[in-house]
């Protein structure tokens, strides 16, 4: 079978950026998706061939290889992750999902996480647990995104047996209970007839063979307590309790089965000085009255760092400067929210001899009564202003 472009299977231009190809992958997925089509073999056929073109397009190197050679790059490779060969198996393309749908989506009751299935040809795979983690963020990292290397106390495959839990090859048997099928069919007679049912085979588990001598290290687990680290891509604008997934980076499943996701609990470190509201930041400055009224320039620590902002003469308090797009940007898109600067009057709370003369001469100056003009801004005006 000839294949078609992968630019065209997903419909974007050569020139795509990887964000573009995502967006463009995401829609064909949700749209091909077999929870949504079940029995439908064309729909089946174009979710994988989706997955398959996305598998290639969004890994630079593959890409541009595919690019220069195009689908003749990759057809003899090893391990070329389905590109080439027979396509890429379901399990290979529900664990993509973790890095497109990832944490906190919309999507991601819709697909399960894509854990839990099964691989097909009856034999039962067995899953490992999922691992969750927690990751502490400042503001800064949470406004970047961040790279974190962390060191996961988890099950990993056991080297002695190469995750297999056998003493060795021949260790291995096919299992005598079900022949190898994993399965074993039950014929019981009922009024109505003859009823067969299917069960997992006792013997082995359903993994179709049963080991002999096992593995002394592992005892036949397969698995063994380790350390692995693991390098997390955090999104720029993720949140306090938002959870990111990544599929296959869980516990290692008991003789070669499919691995368990990592559940990742963002933490949200408090910032000294500045408060997040959503994708704002709210910053709240004092300025004493003296230079409300004359005016100054004054330093605001911002997230990308300080900012010479304009405090205008007369300036009165409750006033909220805003900062464009110097807030935390909204996950998968680069709109940054802003920077609110609340201005506080700052009043002396106690003064030398002096200072008090000073202020006692302009106590009753004409100038220091209070005269809100008709086109001061009330107090609810400049929330509704903020909120807007
Ligand atoms: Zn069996
Ligand atoms: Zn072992």
């Amino acid at each position: 079978m000839s294949k078609r472009d992968y630019y065209d299977i997903l419909g974007v231009a050569k020139g795509a950026d990887a964000d573009e190809i995502k967006k463009a992958y995401r829609k064909m997925a949700i749209k091909y998706h077999p929870d949504k089509n079940e029995g439908d073999k064309a729909a089946e056929d174009k979710f994988k061939e989706a997955a398959e073109a996305y598998e290639v397009l969004s890994n630079p190197e593959k890409r541009q290889r595919y690019d220069q050679f195009g689908h003749a790059a990759n057809a003899h490779s090893a391990n070329g992750g389905g590109y080439g060969g027979g396509g890429m198996n379901m399990d290979d393309i529900f664990s993509q999902f973790g890095d497109i749908f990832g944490g906190g989506s919309p999507f991601e009751g819709f697909f399960g996480g894509g854990g839990g299935r099964q691989s097909s040809g009856g034999r039962r795979v067995q899953r490992g647990s999922n691992l969750r983690i927690k990751v502490r963020l400042t503001l800064e990292e949470i406004a970047n995104g961040a790279e974190k290397k962390i060191k996961v106390n988890k099950q990993i495959p056991c080297k002695t047996c190469d995750g297999t839990g056998a003493k060795d090859k021949a260790s291995f048997q096919t299992c005598k209970t079900c022949g190898g099928q994993g399965a074993v069919r039950r014929v019981t007679n009922t009024i109505l007839g003859q009823m067969q049912t299917t069960s997992t085979c006792p013997t082995c588990n359903g993994e179709g063979t049963t080991i002999l001598s096992k593995c002394t290290v592992c005892h036949g687990d397969g698995v063994v307590r380790g350390e692995e680290t693991i390098t997390i891509n955090i999104p720029a604008g993720v949140s306090e309790g938002m959870q990111l997934s990544m599929s296959g980076k869980g516990n290692s499943a008991p003789r070669g089965g499919v691995p368990g996701d990592l559940i990742i609990l963002i933490e949200e470190i408090p910032h000294e000085t500045l408060k997040r509201d959503g994708n704002n930041v709210i910053y709240d400055l004092h300025v004493n009255f003296v230079d409300a009224t004359i005016g100054t320039s004054v330093e605001v620590p911002t997230i990308d760092g300080k900012v010479k902002i304009k405090i205008d003469p007369g300036t009165q308090g409750g006033k909220i400067l805003r900062l464009k797009s110097k807030g935390v940007p909204e996950v998968n898109s680069y709109r940054r929210g802003d920077q609110l600067v609340h201005i506080n009057i700052w009043t002396p709370k106690a003064l030398s001899r002096e200072e008090r003369e000073l202020l006692e001469k302009l106590q009753n100056s004409p100038n220091f009564k209070p005269n809100p003009g008709k086109n001061e801004k009330s107090f609810f005006e400049r929330m509704k202003e903020y909120f807007e």
